[in-house]
């Protein structure tokens, strides 16, 4: 059996660390261990952010890189909401494609990818700082060999609504922060245990939001419906990606709010299709909406056929099979 997603790691990182001054000059070390004080910032008081990108290998050998201008802006972005020291997004880019090129030739073929993760975390040793900024902070980018997502088969997803509860507080949702993953966590254990829920969907006051870690996109005929983006819940890439594929295909995008009222009454509909997008699925198909008791089926309760010709054309790009119309790749 493969190993689980994440848990293999290249045994080379690129780091560097800010010391209240200066960024040292980015060195490639061992990813097995890291040094930090017990008083570091951020194993207190959770001043991280991260991001999750791929680099796919294409048939002609070549190593190429999805989005990671997008990556790389909501990192700064995470990172200056957090307080923590700014990151030159010049030198971010080199360290991804430094790693990335470090291991290049184990990037695995399609469906396989490389899923590189920039970290960037508060180091200063100040207990008394809960609230203030770390002064100090290292940034490192890991990579990790995965394979396919859909190894498992293609299954739709069960999904619990929660309307009453919230994933994170509304200011944190679009910093891709630790803590909120922390925040979700106790819901997601409980939606499992008590309803065989695969994931939370977050719905605070019936506003139809995401889940723990992935974009949810209503898709009904030739509309495609998403929340539109504001501070509560994390701006996904590939939500973005494939609205813009969607719209080439000349679909009615709506970014717009979507009650649970809205959403239940078009899930009835046969042809209705939802999917969880993120980097490491693409789009996940939902087959079935869990609320106060009652399971309701969104259209037949399988795997649409729209998320799978969006999830394929998503794919081909990234795996070199079709064009790159909108500049999307880096080559390493
Ligand atoms: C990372 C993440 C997503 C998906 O973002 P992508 O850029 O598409 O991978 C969505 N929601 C949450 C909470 C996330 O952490």
């Amino acid at each position: 059996m493969a190993a689980a997603f994440g848990t293999v790691f290249m045994p080379e990182m690129a780091i560097t660390w800010f010391d209240g001054a200066n960024w040292s000059v980015p060195e490639m070390v061992s990813s097995d261990s890291l040094t930090l004080h017990p008083g570091a910032h951020v194993l207190h008081y959770s001043s991280t952010c991260f991001e999750g990108l791929k680099a796919f290998r294409h048939e002609d050998g070549s190593v190429n890189i999805f989005r990671m201008d997008r990556n790389i802006a909501r990192l700064s972005q995470s990172s200056d909401l957090l307080g923590l020291p700014h990151l030159n997004a010049d030198v971010v880019a080199q360290m991804i494609k430094d790693t990335v090129a470090r291991f290049a030739d184990e990037v695995p073929a399609p469906p396989g990818s490389l899923y590189i993760r920039p970290t960037h975390i508060g180091t200063e040793p100040a207990i008394g700082k809960a609230a203030v900024p770390s002064d100090k902070s290292c940034f490192y980018v890991l990579v990790s060999p995965v394979g396919d997502y859909f190894a498992g088969g293609d299954k739709a997803l069960r999904l619990l609504l929660e309307d009453q509860g919230m994933r994170c507080a509304p200011h944190m949702g679009m910093i891709k922060s630790g803590g909120n993953y922390a925040s979700a966590l106790q819901p997601i254990m409980k939606a499992r245990q008590s309803v065989q829920a695969d994931q939370v969907l977050f719905c605070p006051g019936g506003d139809v939001q995401e889940t723990g870690a992935a974009n949810f996109l209503l898709i009904d005929g030739n509309e495609i419906i998403t929340k539109a983006l504001d501070q509560s819940f994390l701006h996904g890439v590939t939500r973005d990606s494939i609205l813009t594929l969607a719209r080439d295909m000349g679909m009615d995008v709506q970014e717009r709010e979507l009650t649970v009222a809205e959403l239940l009454e078009r899930a009835a509909k046969p042809g209705c299709e939802a999917a969880l997008s993120g980097t490491a699925a693409v789009l996940a198909p939902v087959g079935t909406l869990i609320y106060q008791g009652k399971e309701y089926a969104v259209g037949h309760g399988g795997v649409g056929e729209t998320t799978r010709k969006l999830r394929k054309a998503l794919n081909d790009i990234q795996w070199g099979q079709a064009e790159d119309t909108h500049g999307w790749l880096t080559r390493v």
